[in-house]
């Protein structure tokens, strides 16, 4: 990948040279990083699938600088690859690596500004991280409920670009769905004041929309106006074993049907998901007696104290007992039993890493259709790699499903990962029959440009491309990544 990637006028290397200088002073040296010592932290994601070696790594301490940032490089042509916590799974966050493009982190643009508890909103910078978002609603007595494993990390600038999920999707949706407006910094280096904290407002082309999930392609978010909830007062925690995945499918739409917007989470895995999870995570155990095909953890959620969310659970568990919808529950009786049950859903991945290779799809179907996608994403993963092991996982409720294909064992781990692409055509082809997504929650990135072209018409593609062209027209704008 090379400089290419921007468009028109080309500077030379000696203007180049000068706008990085002069992109040094704005931030100041300490915050200018050359040395690749001190830029590692910037430019290898989690898996090390992506690396990249930038000219700078910029951290700016304010949105006015990161608009003096962006001014010289879009007048030199420097591509900008913003960064939040470097979390990202689909290498979007990752410069290329040829030192055209310079990375800047958002790290330092960390202050709460302001949360107003009556009227359920907080204005915070692009910087925090979720857990501080989450820490400063929660000394309001509010509750921002967008909750992800990696949201010790990751910032809210990070997770409003990719449009982050996690698992109280399911009853307070999605990153976008919290967001009321943002502060964005354009590709020429203005800054748009869009902090409204207006629940309605009809008035033209939603800019926040595109901003949201468009990957740092459009624009820089600097700070975002978000969504505060009433803090539930009780919640209960089941942790439940299925005969098959239809009747994941079944106790779904019962705990739909009981639990109605007391339902905050909905969560499966399979039994070898479990599996790898004891194997590899330390002081973890399996909770209930009876082995199983699949397990649930399920959360009540009540805004009344007296034992409302325990009792809906139990009513719910006897109910879908009868009806032979699941075989055995532990419901948690204190804080840390809860925080064990939450642990072995969200150490999967971990886990996986301790078998050797995987393979790695983030896609969602209509969840009248998850079981069918198992079945037949299972039969094409053997027809390329016999014995290859799907671990699968995810948010049910929101009909996402982490498909993450474990090596067979005794196979090389490079032998195994060199099927990548192969692999993932073959699950996204089964996603496509199935009317699904091959991103429920990542994004694009670099990883998923590719295939996002067999995936959008034509049209749509032409659309996005327009949309692109009119807000970053040199096309500085974390080049290469979705398009
Ligand atoms: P980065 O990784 O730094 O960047 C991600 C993208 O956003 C890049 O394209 C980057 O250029 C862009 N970007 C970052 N900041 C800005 C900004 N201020 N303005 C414009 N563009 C910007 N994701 C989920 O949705 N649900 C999950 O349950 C989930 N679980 C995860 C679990 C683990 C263990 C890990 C490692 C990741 C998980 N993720 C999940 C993925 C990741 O954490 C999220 O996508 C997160 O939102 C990324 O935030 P970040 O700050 O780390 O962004
Ligand atoms: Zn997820």
């Amino acid at each position: 990948m090379s400089a290419s990637h921007t468009s028109g006028r080309h500077s030379t290397s000696d203007e180049r040279a000068a706008a990085l200088a002069r992109m040094a002073v704005v931030v100041g040296t300490a915050h200018a990083l050359a040395d690749p010592e001190r830029q590692a932290p910037y430019v290898h994601e989690l898996r090390g699938l992506y690396v990249g070696r930038p000219a700078l790594v910029l951290r700016p301490g304010s949105p006015q600088e990161v608009a003096e940032l962006l001014v010289i490089a879009n007048n030199a042509r420097i591509g900008v690859v913003p960064q939040g916590g470097n979390t990202g799974l689909v290498g979007g966050q990752i410069p290329a690596n040829d030192s055209s493009e310079v990375v800047l982190s958002l790290s330092r643009l960390n202050r709460v500004r302001s949360v107003d508890a009556v009227g359920g909103t907080m204005i915070i910078e692009a910087g925090a991280t979720l857990a501080g978002a989450q820490a400063a609603a929660n000394a309001a007595g509010r509750l921002f409920p967008l909750s992800l494993p990696s949201e010790e990390s990751c910032q809210i600038g990070g997770v409003l670009a990719t449009n982050a999920g996690g698992v109280g999707v399911l009853a307070y949706g999605n990153a976008r769905s919290l967001s009321l407006g943002l502060e964005v910094v354009t590709a020429d280096g203005r800054i748009w004041d869009g902090l409204r904290t207006l629940k309605k407002d009809n008035t033209g082309y939603d800019l926040r929309d595109l901003f949201i999930g468009s990957e740092g392609t459009l624009g820089i978010i600097t700070a975002a106006a978000l969504k505060l909830y009433p803090r539930p007062v009780e919640t209960a925690l089941a942790f439940v074993a299925l005969p098959d995945i239809e009747a994941v499918g079944a106790f779904f739409r019962l705990a739909e049907a009981r639990g109605h917007t007391g339902l905050t989470a909905f969560e499966f895995m399979s039994r070898f998901a479990l599996d790898l999870v004891t194997r590899h995570i330390p002081d973890t155990r399996v909770p209930i007696r009876t082995p199983a095909s699949w397990y649930v953890l399920i959360e009540l959620s009540s805004h009344e104290a007296g034992g409302l969310a325990d009792a809906s659970m139990q009513r719910l568990l006897t109910e879908a007992a009868q009806a032979e919808l699941i075989t055995d529950a532990v419901i948690a009786a204190s804080l840390s039993q809860s925080k064990a049950l939450w642990r072995l859903r969200e150490s999967v991945s971990e886990a996986q890493r301790g078998e050797g290779g995987s393979i790695k799809h983030d896609v969602s179907v209509p969840i009248a259709r998850i079981a069918e996608f198992v079945t037949k994403a299972g039969d094409a993963v053997q027809t390329i790699c016999p014995g290859a092991r799907p671990v699968v996982f995810g948010h049910f409720g929101d009909g996402n499903v982490h498909y993450n294909v474990t090596q067979p064992e005794g196979m090389g781990k490079a032998e195994f990962i060199a099927l990548w692409t192969p692999m993932t055509k073959l699950v996204h082809d089964v996603i496509a029959t199935l009317s699904g997504s091959i991103s429920a929650e990542h994004g694009i990135g670099q990883m998923k440009r590719n295939e996002l072209r067999r995936f959008k018409s034509p049209l749509e593609i032409e659309l996005m491309r327009k949309i692109k062209a009119a807000f970053d027209p040199n096309g500085i704008l974390n080049p290469g990544k979705v398009l």
